[in-house]
């Protein structure tokens, strides 16, 4: 871990503490309100529930700690996601998705935003370079993309955007800011999933933007208070509590991934083994110049649909699920979705077991799949 993370892992913990008057309590409040007394002139203090949650301000203010930048919250991923498409997004723009990434994202594009004018073009991960990025409004990038693992350029494209006069949209979900930190190599955005590994214990859905740019939050912060995409105050606070062991979670994550990647990789019961922190892997170059840690995340290629699902649902320590990031380490067929992978590719999410019991467990299901 770099000083300055280590920095940021230690201020997380006392952004309050050094708040407080006396006999306050320690932890944040759960403030559970949609009226607040309000005499008088309104300007000024907190007014109604869909524009202020003291808990809400809470957690924001922890995720734009983490990501040294303002941050809106919002009560998924996807609603992060749809508030940037619909903040930025006029009828006549062109917006660029991954064909790899996340489904739900070009499933919202095609969906909804084709149908009001919007141009929606898509391009792989692992070329997205390619091509140039003239003429596209907003660009919006996965990398890690979920659930190929491959990796792209966030400071070049970035860059490219910038000079096209477009904006750079960043989904950081599978490394946050603790793993990769877009808005330094130059992106203009970044969203998050925080029902993911942000908040780790599997138990809500709740997501973030994050931008350096007054016009673009003022923006957001419009749509979520016009498009009452309000993040509930319990999910809010349970995402805090999850936040303040972020640091501690993910990097046992990150440490049993990078012991178990390897031998998964040497494992006779795998045809091929993605994980960005394997020398031999295709992003490895890149991902070691933009990426802290190597992730959590590990894709597993089976010799059969029925070796995957019974290594999946076989293995003491694995849960077959959905969804990723949990401390209860966890596997599913991406092809399940309808994904473009292999019907024997598997998503493998480590979780917080120590990789002494771990990688017995898992070995010992990689025989069976063998056999
Ligand atoms: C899960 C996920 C999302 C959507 O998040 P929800 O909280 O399920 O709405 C977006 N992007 C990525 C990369 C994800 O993994």
């Amino acid at each position: 871990m770099t000083s300055d993370d280590a920095d940021r892992a230690a201020a997380l913990l006392h952004l309050r503490g050094a708040t407080l008057d006396k006999g306050e309590p320690l932890p944040m409040p759960l403030t559970m309100a949609s009226m607040y007394h309000l005499p008088g002139d309104p300007e000024g203090a907190a007014q109604y529930g869909r524009t202020h949650n003291a808990t809400w301000e809470g957690l924001e203010k922890a995720l734009g700690h983490l990501e040294g930048a303002p941050c809106i919250a919002f009560p998924s991923g996807m609603a992060a996601i749809a508030g940037v498409f619909f903040a930025t997004l006029r009828a006549g723009d062109r917006l660029l998705l991954p064909s790899d990434g996340y489904y739900a994202t070009r499933a919202l594009a095609e969906r909804f935003l084709a149908p009001m004018g919007i141009v929606v073009e898509t391009r792989p991960t692992a070329a997205f370079l390619d091509g140039g990025f003239e003429g596209y409004r907003l660009v919006f990038v996965e990398t890690p993309s979920n659930p190929g693992l491959d990796v792209c350029d966030i400071a070049a494209t970035a860059e490219a955007v910038r000079a096209a006069s477009g904006l750079t949209v960043v989904d950081n979900t599978t490394m946050t800011p603790f793993g990769q930190r877009p808005l330094d190599f130059g992106a203009d955005i970044v969203v998050s999933a925080d029902t993911k590994a942000m908040n780790g214990h599997s138990d809500l859905l709740m997501g973030h933007v994050a931008t350096r740019d007054a016009d673009l939050l003022a923006a957001l912060s419009d749509w979520r208070r016009l498009s009452g995409s309000i993040p509930g105050p319990f999910e809010a606070w349970l995402a805090h509590r999850g936040l303040e062991t972020l640091d501690v979670r993910f990097a046992r994550m990150c440490d049993t991934a990078e012991a178990v990647a390897p031998r998964l990789a040497d494992h006779p019961a795998l045809l091929s083994v993605r994980y960005p922190g394997l020398t031999a892997d295709a992003s490895h170059g890149l991902a070691a110049r933009q990426m802290r840690r190597f992730g959590f995340l590990i894709g597993l290629t089976f010799a059969s649909k029925g070796a995957a699902e019974r290594f999946i649902d076989g293995c003491a320590f694995l849960r077959p699920a959905t969804s990723f990031g949990g401390v209860h380490s966890s596997a599913e067929r991406r092809a399940r979705w309808g994904d473009a992978v292999e019907p024997s590719y598997v998503r493998l999410s480590i979780g917080c077991e120590p990789a002494e019991a771990l990688w017995p467990a898992l070995e010992r299901e990689l025989g069976r799949a063998t056999s």
